[in-house]
């Protein structure tokens, strides 16, 4: 039975884990939403880093894994919702546990405004660390506003989460990937209980931690903040609408379509202008982000779909007959819906 709740917890963190850029929404000014074909299951293998997170579970074992995994705590899911609702200044944000990203992400984020033809100067940008879990005050300050537990709960809950820290020492007091492996894009929105939040990117340690250990420290970060903009770039345009109700075909076109607005900025010469060698790199950090989840709302494309549409948008910049010019949002998502029916082929 304890090893069935565990495949259970495993099944459900998969599924919390990489249902990340999941606040998306409806109906679109123009482009208009085009006529969807419906997913259908392929065969399909999950991609490296599920592995190795879930490898991580079993160095952890049932028990911390299984409260890891508890609804009632949120332990997965408090330092990026923290984040997002809370954290709404770019300025003294760092990167990375000790701050190891916060160069490469911030300079690619003033490329990407720069690039883009879309209202990007109020775009803000934040980091999700692990240590959140220990600041008493931001802990309780989530349980009570944002999941509604009385400050009596709330209250014991924080002192549960310092008593875990001591008992577990593989949650590295929070620091372990586990706590912040997700990354999110909203737009600008007014929450009941915290107030109006700008668009904003939320990058968690977690994730860019997880690609450094596969051997993508150098292109994740650019990557994940590059497609976390293709989604606000859907917002921008209205294909995206907060509020929008999800399908598995309507998620997969969302994010295969971030993954080449991402690419074509990162190859661009007036981009990131990354070299061919760097941008398979780049193909195969998308490829670890796709799921064979094929009924779930969420589903983010398979891996080899998010390969294919990676590689779709940068041999779009690559194979350009005029190399400065820009094509614009708008006519990007048209020509990316012109092209998708083939993706997903893949
Ligand atoms: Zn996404």
């Amino acid at each position: 039975m304890k090893s069935l709740r565990f495949f259970m917890a495993f099944t459900a963190l998969s599924l919390m884990l990489f249902a990340g850029c999941k606040d998306v929404v409806d109906h679109p000014v123009n482009p208009v939403n085009p006529d969807l074909a419906e997913v259908v299951p392929t065969s399909c293998t999950n991609p490296p880093i599920r592995s190795w997170l879930f490898a991580q579970f079993a160095i952890w074992g049932q028990g911390p894994t299984l409260i890891y995994a508890s609804e009632e705590l949120q332990l997965s899911n408090l330092a990026i919702f923290h984040a997002l609702y809370f954290e709404n200044s770019s300025e003294n944000q760092y990167y990375g546990v000790k701050g190891e990203y916060t160069d490469q992400i911030n300079k690619s984020l003033k490329d990407l405004k720069n690039f883009w033809d879309i209202e990007a100067k109020n775009i803000v940008t934040v980091a999700a660390h692990g240590s959140m879990l220990q600041d008493r005050g931001k802990v309780i300050k989530m349980y009570t506003k944002i999941y509604g537990y009385s400050n009596e709960k709330a209250n014991k809950y924080a002192d549960s989460l310092a008593t875990l820290f001591k008992i577990y020492p593989q949650y590295s007091n929070g620091d372990h990937p586990a706590f912040t492996f997700n990354q999110l894009a909203i737009p600008d929105t007014l929450f009941a209980n915290v107030g109006q939040v700008p668009a904003k990117i939320i990058i968690g340690d977690g994730s860019l931690q997880g690609f450094d250990t596969l051997g993508y420290g150098k292109t994740a970060p650019q990557s994940i903040l590059a497609h976390e903009v293709g989604h606000l770039i859907q917002y921008d345009l209205g294909i995206l609408k907060p509020g929008m109700k999800l399908t598995p075909k309507t998620s997969r076109r969302f994010e295969l379509m971030a993954d080449a607005y991402a690419a074509y900025f990162l190859a661009h010469t007036r981009g990131a202008a990354m070299q061919l060698n760097e941008l398979q790199q780049v193909a195969e950090v998308f490829f670890n982000t796709g799921d064979c989840e094929f009924t779930i709302d969420g589903h983010h494309g398979t891996p080899t779909q998010r390969k294919a549409a990676t590689e779709w948008g940068y041999n779009l910049a690559r194979n350009a007959d005029n190399k400065d010019h820009i094509i614009g949002s708008r006519e990007f998502a048209s020509l990316f819906d012109a092209v998708l029916n083939d993706i997903i082929k893949k």
